[in-house]
């Protein structure tokens, strides 16, 4: 066959249906199916066409063989998931667009188990009726809180709508100006307290709020009073705000229930691991809070969730709210939540055993021995275009918690050792089997290893080596 031409090139390019029969295409009609092997392979031929219109075609890039190969490595890349494990060295440990918290292998192993096999969902095995969904988990919070009661929902941002929809649907909340918060990623106060149907009664002022303000905005339509944890930013100088015990006796002389949203919401003090002190929910409990909420993938460790836990009757009311059925957590998060739950019971363990503790309180010694052991590999992959240098730096926790406060920690400080190339350096990292993701600022690209687990260190060496090519 005469290939030297354009035209004769075209001409010599195998038929679908041919290549279809070819044995070299068994294979990828056995694992993608043969709607998806026509579809790639029809996209393949004509990729070759213009390329041999163009006389840029090498005759060897149709044999069939190769063609098959050039579909199976479109079909795996286009069926492979698009949900990655990343490497996190981006120095924010509950990183809001990468999942927030990790979660530890008695969770995951829960969370399998629950998918696997049916089980006791909304049963209760003990009489053989049906069961409430919530009840493994409520028994475990009220356990770890002190409070009587307990439910889970989606999210934070549902259980404070679930909370508000329920309690004070065309009534008011007092809420002070100083915590009309918006939390990154959407969630807005005064937005959730419209869609929920209540309506916001501000008082005080954005530094100064006094137990006065909101005594003289309690009126005949008012539902609740409610405190918001300012969660992403601190209001620091000239400020006052009120103590949930004063709130708490206020709601009591009127009649009114105080609700508190603790955004990240920790079950025990942190401050036992070194870690800036946050209070806890047992404590807003015990100071008189009528209902908390609070997420259970910020500093509680666990899997998305919203969790309200307070008195019995109003956690009653919420659960008879039919919005409660729409924002409903499925068995994985159940399950994860309550093997979560569980290692809160041995305090002593939980910096080891609970990951998103583990990473926070990782020493700043070890992180920056890290560093010292990975550099020479990291400089030999980036190239003599790069200098990597191991710095200290300060982590944050993330998702809100503690804006404040930063956590002492070492990794990577990557610049470039002539001219530019850093955000090419960075897109690189980013394009590996699993992404590497650092921070760019002051033409530098920072890598914090606080978040590189040592167990996979192999993985993020074995991998660099992609970056030569
Ligand atoms: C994070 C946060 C929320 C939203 O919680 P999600 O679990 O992300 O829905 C609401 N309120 C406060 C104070 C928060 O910090």
């Amino acid at each position: 066959m005469d290939v030297s031409t354009p035209r004769a090139v075209v001409e010599s390019i195998p038929a679908l249906d041919r290549l279809l029969r070819d044995e070299n295409f068994a294979a990828p009609i056995a694992r993608y199916g043969r709607d998806e092997v026509v579809r790639a392979l029809r996209a393949r031929l004509d990729v070759l066409r213009t390329q041999a219109r163009a006389g840029a075609l090498d005759a060897s890039r149709l044999a069939s063989a190769a063609i098959a190969a050039a579909v199976a490595a479109e079909l795996q890349c286009h069926h492979g998931p698009k949900l990655r494990a990343v490497f996190n060295l981006t120095g924010t440990v509950l990183h809001t667009n990468l999942g927030r918290s990790p979660l530890p292998d008695a969770a995951v192993e829960a969370v399998v188990r629950a998918l696997r096999a049916p089980l006791n969902l909304e049963f209760d095995l003990a009489t053989g009726k049906r069961g409430d969904r919530d009840a493994v988990v409520a028994e475990l919070l009220r356990e770890l809180t002190g409070a009587e009661a307990a439910t889970v929902v989606n999210n934070n941002a549902a259980a404070v709508l679930l909370v508000l929809n329920t309690l004070a649907a065309r009534r008011e909340v007092v809420v002070s100006r100083g915590e009309l918060v918006e939390i990154g990623g959407s969630f807005r106060l005064p937005d959730v307290m419209h869609s929920a149907g209540a309506k916001l009664v501000e008082v005080g002022t954005t530094n100064r709020t006094h137990l006065a303000d909101y005594a003289d905005a309690i009126g005949a339509r008012s539902a609740l009073l409610m405190k918001v944890h300012t969660s992403n930013y601190a209001i620091s100088g000239f400020t006052h705000a009120v103590a949930i015990s004063e709130l708490a006796q206020l709601g009591r002389d009127r009649g009114l229930a105080v609700v508190v949203d603790l955004g990240s919401g920790s079950l025990l003090d942190l401050s036992r691991w070194g870690l800036p002190p946050e209070p806890t929910v047992r404590e807003i409990i015990a100071a008189g809070a009528d209902l908390v909420t609070f997420s259970g993938d910020k500093l509680l460790g666990g899997p998305q969730a919203g969790i309200v836990v307070g008195r019995a009757d109003l956690i009653g009311k919420l659960k008879k709210n039919p919005l409660k059925r729409a924002l409903r957590v499925d068995k994985m998060t159940l399950a994860a939540l309550e093997a979560v739950l569980v290692l809160y019971r041995a305090p002593e363990f939980l910096s080891e055993r609970l990951t998103a503790l583990r990473l926070l309180t990782r020493r700043t010694e070890t992180i920056a021995a890290q560093a010292t052991r990975l550099q020479a590999a990291l400089q030999a992959a980036v190239g003599t275009g790069f200098m990597v240098s191991t710095v200290a730096m300060t982590s944050q926790i993330g998702s809100g918690a503690l804006p404040v406060e930063m956590l002492a920690s070492h990794g990577f400080a990557i610049r470039p050792a002539r001219r530019g190339g850093l955000s090419r350096l960075e897109a690189d990292l980013r394009a590996l089997p699993r992404p590497v993701l650092g921070r760019l600022a002051d033409k530098t690209l920072w890598l914090d290893l606080r978040c590189l687990d040592e167990t996979d260190e192999g993985e993020f060496v074995a991998q660099l080596g992609a970056l030569s090519g």
